[in-house]
C-alpha cells in the first residue's frame, strides 16, 4: 500500500476517508468512501444520507431563509399556510368534506365517471391519469397520454407478490387504510371493510397494469389511437365527456400507455358494484388530502411511510412546509438564483460541457461495433442535442393562481387545478422548447428524449459534483461524469431509440441495432442477482438506462479528464496521482448511506441502482482503472475483458 498523506489542503476530496482496511482491488466503494460511512449516521428524519441527499439539506436550509423572508405573495403565502398548524388542527378532517360529499352523492356510474374526472384535475389520483406531453413519433406536437393507475402501494407488485418483502408492506398499507379511515370518522366495522374493498379494486387494477420493466419501454407503451377507436376499446367510460371535463374538450387522438389497462378498467366499471367504487375514491380523497389536514393525520401517515422508508423522526414542520411550495417552484427558484448562484460556475460548466461533447464525438467516431452510417447519425443527434444549464430563460409567474396564507388545504387544491390546466392549455399551443421540468434549486439532472436535451439545475453545480476551488479531477469524476451520463441517457437502451429532433424513429441500420442491444445485455446480466438486502436484488432489465448511463458518464469523464491532462501539468496531491484522485473522486459522489426498508424499496421501485453498485459495477468494466489500481485476475472487481460491459 502506498503512502497516502492525511494531511492536505483542500482539493475536494478528504483522504481520511479512505478505509485501508479494504482493498481497492476488491470492493472500490468501499475502499473510497469505507471511512465516512463508518463515522456517519443517518440522520433519524432520513432514510437515506449521503452526495445527493445532503447537498439536498443544505440546499433547503437556502431555501428556508427565503421562504421566510421573502415578499413574493405566492411563495410567502403557501409557506405560511402550510406551516400553520393551528389552523389545521382546528380544522381537522373538515377541509375535504366537500370532496368527499361529492363521491357519496354519486347514485350511477355515469356520476363516477364524472366524480372520477373532477378529483383528476384537482390533482387526486384515481384509476387512471392524464397528462401532456410531446408525442414520441411527432415530437413538434403536444398530445394527451392516457397512463395507467389507481395504485395505494408503490408498485403492482406489492400486490401480487407473496415474498415477505411485499406481504410486510402490504400488511402495513391494509392497517394505514383503516386508521386512516377511522380518522376521517369510519367506525371499526366499516374502517375493515374499506380496507378489503379497496384492496381488492386495487389488486384487480394491479393484475392488469404493465410491469414496471415494460412500462419504461419507449415502444410498449406507444399506442396512438383515435377518440373513437379508444372508446371502442373502452366502452363503458364517455371519453368525449371525460376529456371536457379535464379541459382537454374535442381531442380526436392520444396516446395510450398500456390499452390493456384501460380495456380492463372498462370492464370494471361495469362490474364491480357502484357502492365500491364509491369506496375506492372516497378512499383516495382521504389519502391525497391527508398530507394537507392536521397533526393526527400526518402522524399516522408518517407511521405508514416509516414501513417503506425507515424514517426514524418526521421531518421539522419547516422541512415539510417548504416541500409544498414546489407548487410554485419557480418563483420560489427564482429568488434562489438571485441569491445563491453565483454566474461563474454557469459559465465554467458551459466550458466543461462543450468539452465533454466534444470527447463523445471523439469516441462515437472511433467506435469499432458501429458502422460509418449509423455514426454519422449518431453525431447529427449528439450535435443537436441541446444544453440546458442553471436555470430557465423565462420563469413562470403563475398568473390567476389565487393563494391564501390562510388556506393550506384549499392552495393546493388550487395550484392543483392550475397546474391541470396549464398542461391541458399546452395542447393548443406550439411545442415550450424553453419549458423545465425541473426547478433551478432541484439536486438532480435530467435528459429529455423528446427535446434531445440536457438540463442541469443550478442546485447541482455545488461539491462534491462541481467547486471551482477543487482538484480538476475530483470535478472531471463529479459534474463530468454527470454530464456524461446525461448525455448517455440520449444513447441509452431507450434513448438511443429517439432521433436527433426527438422522434422515436430508428436511425440506425439493423445490423448496428443488433449489435447494440447484444452489448446492453451484459449491464442487465451483471446487475441481476446482486442482492441488496436478503432476498431482494437488483432488477437488471429496470435498471439498464441508468447503469448504461453511468457507465458512459465514466468513460467521458475520465477522457475528458486525460485531456485536460494533456493541456495541464500533472501532479501529485497527498501522494495521489492524477487517475487517483479521478477515481476517489468519483466513488465519493455516490456514497450514500440507506436504511434497509429504503433499500428494498428503491430495489424494487427505482431505476437507479444502489450506491455501491453504481461505483463497482462500471470500475469493473473499465480498463484505465484497472491499470491505475492494477487490477488482476482474483480481485473481486475482476472481469475478464470478453465479460467486460461497454457500448459507448
Ligand atoms: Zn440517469
Amino acid at each position: 500500500m502506498k503512502k497516502i498523506s492525511k494531511k492536505q489542503g483542500y482539493w475536494g476530496f478528504d483522504t481520511r476517508n479512505i478505509d485501508t482496511k479494504v482493498r481497492a482491488q476488491d470492493d472500490f466503494y468501499h475502499y473510497a468512501n469505507g471511512g465516512w460511512l463508518r463515522k456517519t449516521k443517518i440522520p433519524p428524519e432520513e432514510s437515506r444520507w449521503g452526495s445527493f441527499t445532503i447537498l439536498r439539506y443544505n440546499t433547503e436550509h437556502q431555501l428556508k431563509k427565503i421562504v421566510t423572508t421573502t415578499k413574493h405573495p405566492l411563495v410567502r403565502g403557501v409557506y405560511r399556510s402550510a406551516i400553520d398548524m393551528k389552523t389545521r388542527n382546528k380544522l381537522g378532517a373538515g377541509p375535504m368534506a366537500p370532496l368527499r360529499l361529492l363521491v357519496r352523492d354519486i347514485k350511477t356510474k355515469e356520476d363516477l365517471l364524472k366524480i372520477i374526472a373532477r378529483l383528476h384535475v384537482l390533482g387526486v389520483s384515481a384509476g387512471w391519469g392524464s397528462m401532456v406531453d410531446q408525442d414520441s413519433k411527432d415530437s413538434s406536437r403536444y398530445a394527451l397520454h392516457l397512463w395507467q393507475g389507481g395504485l395505494g402501494l408503490p408498485e403492482r407488485d406489492y400486490y401480487l407478490l407473496d415474498k415477505p418483502e411485499q406481504k410486510r408492506v402490504r400488511a402495513a398499507y391494509i392497517a394505514h387504510i383503516k386508521k386512516l379511515s377511522a380518522l376521517a370518522g369510519a367506525s371499526a366495522k366499516e374502517s375493515e371493510q374499506i380496507s378489503r374493498t379497496v384492496l381488492d379494486i386495487e389488486t384487480k387494477l394491479a393484475q392488469v397494469s404493465m410491469k414496471k420493466e415494460d412500462a419504461r419501454d419507449s415502444e410498449k407503451v406507444y399506442h396512438k389511437l383515435t377518440v373513437a377507436q379508444l372508446q371502442k376499446l373502452s366502452p363503458n367510460i364517455d371519453w368525449a365527456d371525460y376529456f371536457e371535463r379535464t379541459h382537454a374538450p374535442g381531442i380526436k387522438t392520444l396516446i395510450v400507455g398500456q390499452p390493456e389497462f384501460f380495456k380492463a378498467v372498462s370492464a370494471m366499471i361495469k362490474t364491480v358494484p357502484l357502492e365500491e367504487w364509491k369506496t375506492y375514491l372516497e378512499w383516495h380523497v382521504i389519502s391525497d388530502c391527508s398530507s394537507l389536514l392536521s397533526d393526527r393525520f400526518i402522524r399516522e401517515n408518517f407511521k405508514y411511510a416509516q414501513v417503506l422508508t425507515g424514517q426514524k423522526k418526521m421531518r421539522a414542520p419547516w422541512r415539510r412546509a417548504l416541500g409544498a411550495t414546489g407548487v410554485v417552484g419557480e418563483a420560489l427558484g427564482a429568488e434562489y438564483i438571485n441569491r445563491y448562484s453565483p454566474a461563474a460556475s454557469k459559465r465554467t460548466m458551459d466550458a466543461l460541457v462543450s468539452d465533454l461533447f466534444d470527447v463523445y464525438e471523439n469516441r462515437i467516431k472511433k467506435l469499432d461495433w458501429m458502422s460509418a452510417a449509423t455514426k454519422r447519425k449518431a453525431i447529427v443527434k449528439l450535435r443537436a442535442m441541446k444544453r440546458k444549464i442553471g436555470y430557465p430563460t423565462k420563469f413562470e409567474k403563475y398568473k390567476g393562481l389565487v393563494i391564501e396564507s390562510d388556506d393550506y388545504f384549499g392552495n393546493m387544491l388550487r395550484a392543483g387545478e392550475w397546474h391541470h390546466r396549464k398542461q391541458m392549455r399546452k395542447l393548443r399551443k406550439p411545442i415550450d422548447r424553453a419549458e423545465w421540468h425541473m426547478t433551478p434549486q432541484t439536486v438532480n439532472a435530467y435528459c429529455n428524449f423528446g427535446m434531445n436535451e440536457i438540463v442541469f439545475p443550478a442546485a447541482i453545480l455545488q461539491w462534491p459534483f462541481f467547486d471551482a476551488k477543487a482538484d480538476a479531477a475530483v470535478n472531471y469524476a463529479g459534474i463530468g461524469s454527470v454530464i456524461g451520463h446525461e448525455i448517455t441517457h440520449g444513447f441509452d437502451d431507450q434513448g438511443s431509440k429517439f432521433d436527433a429532433k426527438g422522434n422515436m424513429k430508428s436511425w440506425w441500420t439493423a445490423a448496428d441495432r443488433k449489435r447494440f442491444m447484444q452489448k446492453s445485455k451484459a449491464f442487465v446480466s451483471q446487475a441481476n442477482g446482486v442482492e441488496v438486502e436478503p432476498g431482494v436484488h437488483i432488477n437488471g432489465q429496470l435498471t439498464l438506462g441508468e447503469n448504461m448511463a453511468d457507465m458512459g458518464g465514466l468513460v467521458i469523464a475520465y477522457e475528458a479528464y486525460q485531456r485536460y491532462l494533456k493541456k495541464n501539468r500533472r501532479s501529485m496531491v497527498a501522494g495521489l496521482s492524477p487517475e487517483e484522485r479521478f477515481f476517489l473522486g468519483y466513488a465519493q459522489m455516490e456514497r450514500e448511506l440507506s436504511r434497509p426498508e429504503f433499500k428494498k424499496l428503491a430495489a424494487l421501485t427505482d431505476p437507479h441502482a444502489e450506491a455501491s453498485w453504481r461505483i463497482n459495477g462500471p470500475l469493473s468494466n473499465f480498463e484505465p482503472f484497472y491499470q491505475t489500481f492494477n487490477i488482476k485476475n482474483g480481485d473481486r472487481l475482476y472481469r475478464s475483458p470478453s465479460s467486460r460491459a461497454q457500448v459507448w
